[in-house]
């Protein structure tokens, strides 16, 4: 399915002082900038893990879509030791849970798109998404989808998984 948001719904939802253009980059990635900056809340940042860090994607596929990021710059999954890697599979593990407790969902996309023919948006900077599904859920986002069903709860779906986060730990 191809991205039902479009670029200005990122504008709608972050306000005018979250730009991110390259130029205004401190580390040159947008991932490595946003974790140094301090503001989790700014960032949507839901859980700092020992290496990784839980953040809801900026430009979701639908409402609570989240990510799963290390803290180290690598592009690539093997280029992290194996505690990263394994900190960030329970990542994604307690992050499933807290999607489906707050969303209901009925199943989960859990990818990584590596490397220029993997299609992955931030390629500099590996990442697992974790994505809710409902079953009829592509039919009635690209129908119906559009502002309403992700913007106006945007807010809302950081604020319900932040609480749960904060209870978590792996
Ligand atoms: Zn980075």
């Amino acid at each position: 399915m191809k991205k039902i948001y479009a670029p200005w719904r990122h504008e709608y939802v972050t306000g005018k002082e979250k730009k991110k253009r390259k130029e205004d980059l401190v580390n040159q990635c947008v991932f490595c900038d946003e974790f140094a900056q301090g503001d989790d809340e700014k960032n949507l940042i839901l859980k700092r893990f020992k290496h990784c860090v839980v953040i809801m994607n900026y430009y979701p596929y639908n409402a609570g879509h989240v990510m799963v990021i290390p803290y180290e710059h690598k592009g690539d999954l093997r280029d992290l030791t194996p505690e990263v890697r394994a900190e960030m599979m329970e990542a994604a593990n307690v992050t499933m849970q807290v999607i489906e407790d707050e969303t209901k969902c009925q199943g989960f996309n859990v990818g990584v798109n590596m490397g220029v023919a993997g299609g992955g948006g931030i390629q500099e900077h590996v990442h697992i998404h974790v994505l809710p599904r409902w079953v009829g859920d592509t039919n009635f986002l690209a129908t119906l989808g559009d502002t309403t069903l992700i913007c106006t709860d945007f807010k809302e779906v950081y604020a319900s998984f932040k609480k749960r986060f904060d209870d978590v730990s792996v």
